[in-house]
């Protein structure tokens, strides 16, 4: 069956308590600096290799008063959780940029530099400090896992990342988890590490309108699927999902609606009342509202979709077929890796809920946007 299926208005309860959930939003003046903002996208980008929206992402930096010497920090420091490869690219890429500003006339501050390590330095017991200090919690004898299996591995963490990198005090360590956090959202397979990190981010004192924010930049500065990564091991940590013994009914009212990315969608477009099953790789969803004219990428996703929508009037279409009319209440099923977007009509917007369940940590391909022509061409 390739076809989108449009059923017809079945929905009316659930819709109504869902809009009503959305309209009652947590407001919280608790935000990231405009400096902490930019650290995230130079890590993201140094983890992932996109160079150009690195480039981007340091001249921004740069222009926002994060220092050369703090810039060449954050650099080091994903060199330890993405590789001397992804590294040492950007890197380069930061002394191409660095040239190009120097040209422009742009006088960037040099900033400190760390502190020279002590000659009695003893890395073992500064390493094994710093990262209990940051677990919360003293995991210096480990009686199992990787630390017994390869116990030189450990060693390389505590001597080499918690001591000879942590002790350069170019960064705080509330600085370097948030570097962390980054590179680690912008990889895929490495959430146990992310939710690892997310914890001992609040550890450090970011709350959880920090987080909440870290990925709000996420989505509109770096990739839906890093913020999609992020939000989805966020609220399982902060509990937002039931649990799976949870006896009592919950009420879930997170935050305010945060703006879709342009890479992925025409016009304006917002994301609001997030939620996902409490069973590992199941239902991942959300509402999602659309100005008049504004819609999707051409997209897929790998297990398929469900649409319900709740407001306005809105067009679907699949690759290859017409483009067909949905109104409140349709229920629209898209198969698994079917190529198609959604959106809302050129005169009116429109809501839906979308849901979806990932497939390798992910519930969609994002392909290119679809244009005015496509659009209009009903
Ligand atoms: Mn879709």
């Amino acid at each position: 069956m390739k076809t989108i299926k449009r059923i017809l208005p079945v929905w009316v309860i659930a819709v109504i308590c869902m809009t009503s959930i959305s309209k009652t939003l947590a407001e919280t003046n608790e935000t990231l600096s405009a400096r902490q903002e930019k650290i995230i996208p130079i890590g993201a980008f140094t983890a992932s290799g996109n160079i150009p929206k690195l480039e981007t992402a340091l001249n921004e930096g740069m222009d926002a008063g994060l220092t050369i010497n703090e810039i060449k920090e954050i650099l080091i420091h994903t060199y330890a959780y993405a590789g001397f490869p992804r590294a040492l690219n950007g890197i380069d890429a930061y002394m191409a940029v660095l040239d190009q500003r120097k040209e422009q006339g742009i006088n960037d501050k040099a900033g400190k530099e760390a502190t020279p390590v002590p000659a009695d330095f003893d890395k073992n017991a500064y390493g094994h400090k710093v990262r209990n200090s940051l677990v919360g919690r003293d995991i210096s004898k480990r009686t199992s896992g990787y630390p017994v299996f390869t116990p030189i591995i450990d060693q390389f963490l505590v001597e080499h990342l918690f001591a000879d990198i942590f002790y350069r005090d170019i960064l705080n360590h509330q600085e370097r988890e948030l570097v962390t956090i980054s590179i680690l959202a912008a990889m895929s397979g490495t959430e146990p590490q992310l939710k690892a990190h997310l914890r001992i981010s609040m550890n450090m004192g970011f709350s959880k309108a920090q987080l909440d924010h870290f990925v709000v930049v996420l989505r509109q500065e770096v990739s839906v699927e890093s913020a999609e990564r992020a939000s989805v091991i966020l609220n399982d940590l902060l509990g937002i999902n039931p649990s799976v013994d949870q006896k009592s009914v919950k009420v879930i009212r997170n935050g305010k609606p945060t703006k879709a990315s342009e890479d992925y969608f025409t016009g304006n477009v917002t994301v609001e009342s997030r939620f996902s099953s409490e069973i590992p790789d199941s239902y991942h969803g959300g509402i999602v509202n659309f100005e008049a004219g504004a819609r999707t990428a051409w997209h897929a996703h790998p297990l398929g979709q469900t649409l319900i929508v709740i407001s306005g009037r809105g067009l679907v279409q699949s690759e290859g077929e017409a483009i067909q009319e949905i109104v409140p209440g349709d229920v629209v099923w898209i198969p698994a890796n079917e190529r198609h977007w959604h959106g809302a009509a050129p005169n009116s917007p429109m809501s839906h809920v979308a849901i979806s369940a990932p497939s390798n940590g992910s519930t969609v391909e994002w392909m290119e946007h679809v244009d005015d022509e496509q659009y209009m061409n009903k």
